[in-house]
């Protein structure tokens, strides 16, 4: 015989498992092992190990290891000898619960078999032990099934055909009605099932019950159900190997009004409250509790209808968190004035709850700030920071987008930006703007909306990211919704909405509903301050703002930015006031002309600059020079044509009316006559419309010349700045005569120019040569110099290819993480996460989305090749990232771990950076 098995132990009392061994013990077992070992009140058990789990499945005849029975049997006499009840004993029967249970909790096991150890004559000892016939016949029923099902393979069908055969008999609609006598005959009937499909009366000898039971939960491990759950989940041996049984002393709830049962949190799960919070029903088993047959009363009254189990209850509240310093949601029963704790776990809370309760018990000692830090997920903090959707309304979506910005907004549906700013801005309507694809030049619409609903375009679209900038939900690419411009009206499947319908968004889903869904507000708390100046402290990793405006920036102070790590200065070209400059500036034929539009945006680029560092001074501003392409703001060419059709005929209408003023005058020639025609005339002026068409003509033709057919890779960033340098010329010199004005009224500031799209040092020097001149001139003219920096976005797998050469002219890297991921996917980020990502991520050719979460082992090798290359130039250039990714907390984490000095994302998501950057200085610690 084998002696190696005979020595080995396989079956471990609750007293002496190691409580930390789930490997071998499973989660559940070791958890009830550490409860019985802190001195809580658990029912007394022991777990069979996985290793014996294993032993039994490589077995080829599934026998159990030697000695395991015996082991079992010797568990069984202590637990006896603990309960003063016999197993198998009529006159006061031990009844154990049979639980499988493996280091990660898979629902694909075994259930859970109760009341075992019952049979015809241990039946009658428990409805002595509880006077309740109905009770023991109820739990004598539920056991055959349940063992009778999950032990013996028989199938559910049969037992439910006899139970409902007796309920008809008894002419009984629900399980409650049904009478001891009913539940009596259906054991009976239950019994002759088992017998039938086993070809085997029903075990009555509870050590052969047992022993059944503990094969089956083995078994269980390689049904089909939890090997399909391992695969589907990725669960490999090295995580969860074999399933444990636990065997537990069943108590009840139920025998009295000195017994009940109840679920509680240490701490209140929604608040943070430092109160125990639960509830709990008298005289009642677990089930009663879930199956909502009876509402139970809140934990506080406890105190009233039991006072010394309520001081019990505080006391083990104590001992769960002083032992496993994390807020626990516990189970637990009474019987006859006696409190076992059945089940802990780590608590389940919302963020408000996390962040109380991570501060407070720092405060009373429990954690430390590390710990307090550690235990909140950084994307958690989402939820304090926008609205969301009210858990509590049930509302089915009508179509599915990208979750693009986060928090939810009901509003108006309309479908262009001028609309939105008449109802939004001016009628004080709420809107949602909804539309294929947003442009710059829908900016105002943006400022009026409470949301926007695009049915185009990925997670870094120009909705996405404005939106996000300034804070509003938006969902893009919702692809099952067509927009109808003309029309006003939007198709999604079978329904529609109109202009004017109310509908609801939800940028943290990407789900969209009809009609108005109620909102939860958002709730910055002083201890969410408190927390993230603890992440501050530790972090390495500074955490600026994207941020295009004064009011953007205020936004970025209030969470917390130490400065702004991209200001995108297109955002200030599209402010309606100036549009039709910036239109002139683009459409003039000659220098001149442009040098003369540009003359006029100066004093207002200079006067955005300036506001923008006062703002945050004395932080550092990085402003962008012009990137996108300049046909971006001037109107669309199908609009444009569609616009001279009607300009023509007005024309054509407008030389028939002179016609007719003429005439008539000759008719008419009474004075108030004439004076009316003089009016008309003046109105129907056709010189004003030839020069609205002569007008629109000359734009059609310069959207024309400027078309390309890939803008993206086109005409735009620095290459922009080199073929009209007067632009850039423009924006450089109004940022340092801001910066000079304002140092000239004492407010200290730190501009940082940067340049978007550079490819080569060449283009860097050009651009470099620009600056200096201009600040030789405005060094002249306010009599000092100007402290700032100069560096370059990378964007461009070249600019990382030549980051050592870049670096003698950059100050410093900043990486646009946006486009250097199309640039290395060769994936349009436009259109990608619409079309095939979605697929390549479900069939895990890329586990993630490379727009939303850095993909570390492309982009990132590229990244860090250029961050050490830059290094071996200008060993102290200053390195960041302001792609979407700088709010990403896990790509914050590689940020860290690639040597950046900071993460630059929208002001709402900097406090989740602030968070994500301790984790990330924390993680590198360990
Ligand atoms: C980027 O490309 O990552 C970036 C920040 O610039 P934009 O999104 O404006 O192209
Ligand atoms: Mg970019």
């Amino acid at each position: 015989m084998d002696t190696a098995s005979h020595s080995t132990k396989h079956v471990f009392a609750f007293e002496e498992g190691n409580g930390k061994d789930k490997k071998l013990l499973g989660g559940k077992g070791a958890n009830l092992c550490e409860m019985t070992q802190i001195g809580l009140n658990v029912p007394p058990g022991f777990v069979i190990s996985t290793a014996a789990c294993l032993e039994y499945l490589d077995s080829p005849a599934r026998a159990l290891p030697a000695g395991v029975m015996d082991e079992v049997r010797a568990q069984m006499q202590v637990l006896e000898a603990k309960t003063g009840k016999g197993f198998g004993n009529p006159e006061d029967p031990l009844l154990v619960s049979v639980r499988s249970g493996s280091a990660m909790s898979m629902p694909g096991m075994m259930d859970t078999i109760l009341n075992l150890g019952l049979n015809t004559e241990t039946l009658q000892g428990l409805i002595r032990q509880t006077g309740d016939p109905r009770f023991g016949y109820d739990a004598y029923r539920r056991f055959i099934q349940l063992f009778g099902k999950v032990a013996l393979g028989v199938p559910d069908e049969l037992f439910d055909h006899e139970f409902e055969a007796v309920k008809d008999k008894a002419h009984v609609k629900e399980d409650i009605g049904l009478s001891a006598a009913d539940l009596k005959e259906i054991s009976e009937r239950f019994l002759k099932v088992v017998e039938a499909h086993t070809g085997a009366p029903f075990p009555g000898d509870p050590l052969e019950q047992l022993e059944i039971a503990i094969k089956a939960v083995f078994n269980s491990w390689m049904g089909k159900r939890a090997v399909d759950y391992r695969r589907q989940f990725h669960i490999t041996p090295d995580m969860a190997h074999g399933t444990a049984v636990n065997v537990v002393t069943m108590v009840f709830g139920n025998r009295g009004n000195d017994s009940g049962t109840g679920v509680a949190f240490t701490r209140n799960p929604g608040t943070g409250e430092n109160k125990l919070f639960g509830e709990y029903l008298l005289n009642a088993q677990g089930e009663d509790v879930v199956a909502g047959i009876r509402t139970p009363k809140p934990i506080d009254r406890l105190r009233d209808e039991m006072p010394e189990m309520a001081r019990q209850l505080d006391d083990l509240r104590d001992k769960l968190e002083s032992h496993y310093r994390e807020i626990q949601d516990f189970e637990f029963t009474i019987e006859r004035g006696q409190l076992f704790c059945l089940q802990t776990r780590n608590g389940k809370m919302n963020a408000q709850a996390m962040v109380r309760t991570s501060v407070e018990m720092e405060r009373e000692g429990l954690i430390t700030k590390e710990q307090a830090l550690l235990r909140i997920a950084p994307d958690l903090l989402e939820q304090m920071l926008f609205p969301r959707l009210d858990p509590k309304a049930r509302a089915e979506a009508v179509a599915q987008g990208l979750p693009a910005s986060p928090g939810a907004a009901s509003g108006i549906a309309v479908f262009d930006a001028d609309r939105a700013e008449q109802m939004g801005r001016e009628l004080g309507q709420k809107v949602i703007l909804v539309r294929e694809e947003t442009k710059p030049e829908d900016i105002h619409g943006f400022f009026a909306s409470e949301g926007i609903l695009t049915s185009r375009g990925g997670k870094t679209s120009h909705a996405a990211v404005v939106a996000r900038g300034m804070g509003k939900p938006c969902v893009a690419g919702a692809e099952g919704i067509v927009v109808d411009v003309n029309r006003r009206e939007a198709y999604v499947g079978e329904t529609s909405f109109r202009e004017g319908q109310v509908i609801t968004i939800d940028g943290t889903t990407g789900k969209v509903y009809l009609g108005a869904i109620p909102t939860v507000e958002p709730d910055f708390s002083p201890e969410l301050n408190t927390l993230l100046a603890w992440a501050d402290e530790v972090a390495s990793l500074e955490v600026m703002a994207n941020a295009d405006t004064p009011d953007d920036a205020r936004s970025a102070l209030k969470y917390g930015a130490v400065g702004i790590g991209l200001a995108r200065t297109e955002r200030m070209f599209n402010d309606p006031a100036r549009l039709p400059i910036v239109i002139e500036m683009i459409v003039a034929d000659s220098s001149e002309d442009r040098q003369a539009a540009l003359d006029r945006l100066l004093p207002l680029q200079r006067s955005d600059f300036r506001e923008l560092f006062e703002v945050m001074s004395p932080r550092p501003v990085t402003i962008r020079l012009l990137d996108p392409p300049i046909h971006e703001f001037l109107p669309d060419e199908h609009q444009l044509e569609r616009e001279l059709i009607e300009l023509r005929r007005l024309a054509e209408t407008t030389r028939g009316m002179v016609v007719l003023s003429g005439t008539m005058s000759l008719i008419h020639a009474s004075d108030g006559a004439r004076r009316e025609l003089d009016a008309m005339r003046r109105m129907i002026d056709p010189a004003l419309v030839e020069d609205a068409i002569a007008k629109k003509e000359t734009m059609l033709r310069k959207v024309r010349v400027l078309y390309e057919t890939n803008p993206m890779l086109g005409h735009r960033g620095v290459r922009l700045g080199i073929t009209f340098p007067e632009i850039y010329q423009m924006q450089i010199r109004a940022i340092l005569e801001a910066a000079a004005e304002c140092a000239r009224m004492g407010i200290e500031v730190h501009p940082q120019i940067k340049v978007p799209q550079v490819c080569t040092a060449q283009e860097l020097k050009r651009v470099k040569s620009y600056v200096d001149t201009i600040h030789e001139e405005v060094k002249q003219r306010y009599g000092h110099p100007v402290n700032f920096k100069f560096g370059t976005m990378i964007e461009v797998v070249r600019a990382c290819m030549r980051a050592e050469s870049l670096a003698e002219v950059a100050e410093f890297f900043s990486f646009g993480t946006n486009d250097l991921t199309q640039a290395t996917f060769s994936f349009s980020r436009e259109d990608a996460e619409n079309k095939f990502l979605p697929l390549y991520n479900q069939s895990t050719i890329l586990q993630d989305n490379p727009f939303e979460v850095l993909d570390v082992k492309g982009v990132g090798k590229l990244m860090k090749l250029a961050v050490e290359w830059g290094k071996q130039t200008r060993p102290d250039i200053h390195v960041g990232i302001c792609g979407e990714h700088g709010g990403h907390p896990s790509s914050i984490a590689f940020c860290q771990e690639a040597g950046l000095d900071y993460v630059s994302c929208s002001a709402p998501r900097v406090p989740v950076a602030r968070l994500a950057a301790a984790h990330a200085a924390l993680g590198a610690k360990l």
